[in-house]
């Protein structure tokens, strides 16, 4: 056994004052990311990689500044002690199997030690570090976003396991709907394949062409501002004037 680690005042908040019962063997922090766990880190070192550049990936992917002040990211040894946690602290909260919260200003990702772990972490992470510079996000970009960033880094531009789908309807000519996409009302509205489509616009538009990448990071500078800006769809329609033409050519011929 290890022996528990209080709580830091790092995540300063009430809630954290509660968290400090819960036995923590080891904290650690990387780029925009506090992680307190109830189980050494190394025995999950490829855990750790990515997302000590998660945060660095998403601001040179995106353009965007993150900000100062970490995320707090609670890892659980097991379900049960993850079940217990959210019950306890969060019972309001829609029950998944990892969770991004905001609370009070202070942004906690809460995962438990699984097969599914790294993927979980990176995609719940991506969530809060996004809404950690911007005021609100789509709901199809964020959870577009996150799909994108939740595989390795080697991964997401070529070995995402959403492409092979994409590429597949893409060469029978199918083109989702980005305006459908943009009018998901709610988090129950989302389903796999809107979780697909959004990545794919996501890919399309982070490496399709120049111009597409930068209507997204204006998009996202004019969202950081409190600005409201047009929808994508009709930005990326005024600036592509084909954006589906576009979306086709890029999926068809996209291999490493
Ligand atoms: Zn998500």
């Amino acid at each position: 056994m290890y022996p528990p680690i209080l709580l830091a005042v790092m995540c300063s908040s009430a809630l954290l004052g509660q968290v400090a019962y819960s036995p923590w063997v080891e904290t650690r922090s990387v780029r925009g990311l506090t992680i307190y766990s109830q189980f050494p880190l190394q025995d999950v070192a490829d855990v750790q990689t990515d997302l000590e550049y998660l945060a660095e990936d998403i601001e040179t992917a995106l353009g965007l500044r993150l900000a100062d002040r970490p995320v707090c990211v609670l890892l659980f040894a097991g379900r049960r002690e993850y079940d217990r946690f959210l019950k306890e602290r969060f019972p309001d909260v829609p029950y998944r199997r990892a969770l991004y919260i905001q609370r009070s200003g202070q942004a906690f990702v809460l995962a438990y030690r699984s097969s599914e772990l790294a993927v979980d972490l990176r995609h719940e992470c991506t969530h809060a570090l996004l809404h950690s510079a911007l005021p609100v996000v789509p709901l199809w970009l964020d959870e577009g976003l996150a799909e994108y960033f939740e595989v390795p880094r080697a991964q997401r531009a070529f070995g995402h396991p959403h492409l092979k789908t994409i590429r597949l309807w893409a060469n029978l000519g199918y083109v989702p709907s980005l305006s459908t996409l943009e009018a998901i009302p709610h988090m129950d509205a989302m389903d796999a394949n809107k979780y697909r489509w959004s990545f794919a616009w996501v890919h399309f538009m982070l490496h399709g062409p120049p111009a597409a990448r930068l209507e997204l990071v204006e998009y996202l500078q004019t969202l950081a501002q409190y600005g409201v800006p047009r929808p994508l769809s009709e930005r990326l329609a005024a600036r592509l004037g084909d954006p589906r033409r576009a979306y086709l050519d890029h999926f068809k011929h996209w291999t490493r």
